[in-house]
């Protein structure tokens, strides 16, 4: 007998991390799965970092640290927003937690009510939806379309708003489509907002260093909704440091103090160890995550024009990030013997199986029409994968 709580069987498994896992076990197998399903760069830490971490151990970094986070990384936190993002957060508006998805969690435990509705944008990363339904919130989905490049317009977003709304999340780059929101779009969105007191938004930056427009503009700079965003950011993408798990806020400061109660509870604070290397990303002087960007911006290159000589994929090429959401309904209904492709999920289990390729049906994001491809791998790989996915799809009639 299974007593699983409703909680917990209210909630749907990460279709990131499932198709992560499925190609991680076809690849134990010897098959030659090519993993383009869970987005994590596919570069080391950088050196600087990782030698920051083997110092805090020899300097014994080994009790339990602050639970917010330890002060002085507060304290670059804070100048970091400062430097970057023309953001002011004192030390203690900011709270690190074990990765931005923990930060996400975090600020829905601490400002969502039963029954309150938080505002999400189809395509919206996975974990948005089910993080929404853990806090007992009610997701509410506003849909976009590729000819719209994937954004909501600002009457969209006023017509969702509800005396209900608590929270919209706002993510940009986005995952999974790689769409950037222009200065004046976030405004737009901003001037809505500012209009309706005790809605907050929740804007997860995590991508802001993967971005290819030239800047990046954060939520919490335009000063009529400062208070009211909750700005989440993290060192996985920027710095390759996916396996670390550091992700932080910067939020008004009565929010911080009830994540840091609610932390208190749940993790007393994140890894000594991890903090003292992320001090060192967010301080360091080094040109590594920019190397990276332009590497990430080669491959977006380098797939996008693979994937558009793709009968029926119909893609935008993406601002940020590095995932491509090609539109692929052009497939639905199409046979190859057995297998039929009703839907975006029969589609990526179609390319895994027959192409040994894993990518993530758009379904998990709120949009059955698409699939996510991660381009953080090698350009041998993407090629490879580009032609076995062409050669596959061929076969469907
Ligand atoms: N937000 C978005 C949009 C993401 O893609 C990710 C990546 N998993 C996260 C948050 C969380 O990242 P992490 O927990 O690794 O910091
Ligand atoms: N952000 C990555 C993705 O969307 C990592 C997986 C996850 O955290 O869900 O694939």
């Amino acid at each position: 007998m299974e007593y699983l709580s409703e909680r917990l069987k209210a909630l749907s498994v990460s279709q990131t991390l499932a198709m992560a896992q499925k190609s991680r076990e076809m690849k134990a197998m010897g098959i030659d799965v090519i993993n383009l399903s869970i987005g994590e760069p596919d570069f080391h830490t950088p050196d600087d970092i990782k030698e920051a971490a083997k110092k805090a151990i020899d300097d014994n970094f080994t009790s339990y640290p602050p639970v917010p986070g330890y002060a002085d990384l507060r304290e670059a936190i804070s100048e970091k927003f400062n430097r970057e993002n023309g953001l002011d957060y004192s030390p203690d508006q900011i709270i690190v937690s074990a990765g931005g998805k923990h930060s996400l969690i975090n600020v829905m435990l601490t400002i969502v009510n039963p029954d309150d509705e938080v505002i999400i944008f189809a395509p919206y990363w996975v974990s948005y939806y089910d993080q929404i339904i853990l806090a007992q919130g009610k997701p509410v989905v506003i849909n976009t379309t590729i000819d719209n490049d994937f954004k909501v317009t600002p009457s969209q977003l006023e017509e969702a708003i509800t005396p209900k709304t608590r929270a919209i999340i706002f993510n940009s780059p986005s995952n999974p489509t790689g769409m950037v929101y222009t200065r004046e779009e976030m405004e737009s969105i901003a001037r809505i907002v500012e209009k309706h007191e005790g809605v907050f938004i929740i804007s997860d930056e995590i991508y802001e260093h993967i971005t290819f427009t030239g800047e990046h503009v954060s939520m919490a700079s335009f000063d009529s909704v400062y208070d009211r965003v909750i700005t989440v950011n993290g060192v996985s993408k920027g710095y390759a440091m996916t396996g670390w798990r550091i992700g932080y806020i910067g939020a008004p400061l009565w929010l911080a103090k009830g994540v840091n109660k609610l932390q208190g509870q749940f993790t007393s604070g994140v890894s000594s160890i991890a903090q003292r290397a992320a001090l060192a990303a967010v301080t360091s002087t080094g040109n590594s995550r920019e190397v990276m960007r332009d590497a990430f911006l080669k491959r977006r290159d380098l797939v996008c024009r693979l994937l558009e000589d793709i009968d029926g994929f119909k893609i935008r090429v993406p601002q940020g990030a590095f995932y491509v959401f090609p539109e692929i309904s052009y497939y639905f209904g199409k046979k190859d013997g057995e297998n039929v492709i009703n839907d975006s999920t029969d589609l990526s289990m179609y390319l895994l199986e027959k192409a040994h390729v894993a990518v993530v049906g758009g379904a998990g994001f709120g949009s059955p029409n698409c699939i996510r491809l991660s381009y953080a791998a090698s350009d041998k790989e993407l090629i490879e994968a580009v032609k076995r996915i062409k050669e596959v799809l061929g076969k469907l009639k």
